[in-house]
């Protein structure tokens, strides 16, 4: 029998170890609150960035990735800060990052002013000043092919990329392990998917495993059902004449269902001193 990271068959399938512990981190995820691939995505982000912080923060080849990038995402530069400055009490490492980034930037800026034609070479004629004005203000319709572009990263949030790796790996073991009828029971007993992650493993499935496919989409019509129904007695509650009537726990929680739902597991920062341990990831 094949092994059950390969029955997707997809050139990114990951080892059979890999895939047992991607496995046991799924079933412990569906175990705990909000949709399990949001929250070990989360998780192989905040390793990455205590790892940065603890112990690499000076490394080569992460920091060459860090300098194409020329930082993080917003999101992912903030939780670095915000985890830094709450789990480890000072920014050394934020300021280690910045610092070489800071200069990268600046010499970047000093090269880009060298670029730019002088006054010599392009007289400041009024139809040049007007020609400028009128591109700068229609500037979405017109391209110039030579126009200089500073500041631009060559490489992608470091982040955000382990992030969608890992999205990706475990996305294919939820799709496969549904196979398994004892799977699908921790499954269904679980808060499902997030409507991003529910549309990734349709698609997946929907290749793959057509059974799976239907399972997943039946069951994630069963909740839409239950929310639905929750979402229209909180809605009725709040009116005047039925505010004796108290709201069950699934009414009172379907408004953050279904945030969670339409937008994804919340991200959370570390709150906890930090043993520097920093988990296993790599941040190359
Ligand atoms: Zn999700
Ligand atoms: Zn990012």
């Amino acid at each position: 029998m094949m092994p059950q990271e390969q029955a997707i068959g997809e050139p990114q399938a990951v080892s059979t170890g890999r895939f047992s512990m991607i496995s046991a981190d799924l079933k412990r995820a569906l175990r705990l609150q909000g949709c399990a691939v949001c929250r070990l995505k989360e998780e192989t982000v905040h390793r990455y960035v205590r790892f940065l912080l603890a112990e690499n923060v000076n490394d080569g080849d992460a920091r060459a990735y860090i300098v194409h990038g020329l930082g993080f995402c917003p999101e992912h530069t903030w939780l670095l800060y915000h985890t830094e400055t709450t789990r480890f009490g000072d920014a050394l490492g934020n300021s280690i990052l910045y610092e070489d980034l800071a200069e990268r930037v600046r010499d970047d800026l000093v090269a880009f002013r060298r670029g730019l034609p002088t006054s010599a070479s392009r007289p400041n004629v009024w139809w040049r000043r007007a020609w400028g004005r009128f591109r700068l203000v229609v500037g979405s319709l017109i391209r110039h092919p030579g126009a200089l572009d500073p500041l631009r990263p060559v490489g992608e949030c470091r982040m955000c990329a382990h992030a969608a790796h890992e999205e990706e790996t475990v996305v294919r073991a939820l799709v496969s392990l549904c196979d398994a009828p004892d799977f699908r029971a921790l499954y269904t007993a679980s808060d499902g998917l997030c409507l991003a992650h529910l549309r990734q493993a349709l698609r997946l499935a929907a290749t793959h495993d057509p059974d799976t496919a239907r399972f997943l989409a039946d069951e994630a019509t069963g909740r839409l059902e239950t929310l639905v129904a929750n979402l229209g007695a909180y809605i009725r509650k709040q009116a005047w004449q039925y505010r004796d009537e108290p709201l069950t726990s699934g009414e009172a929680d379907a408004p953050r269902k279904a945030a969670e739902f339409f937008g994804g597991r919340e991200m959370t920062t570390p709150s906890a001193p930090c043993a520097p341990d920093g988990g296993n990831a790599d941040p190359g």
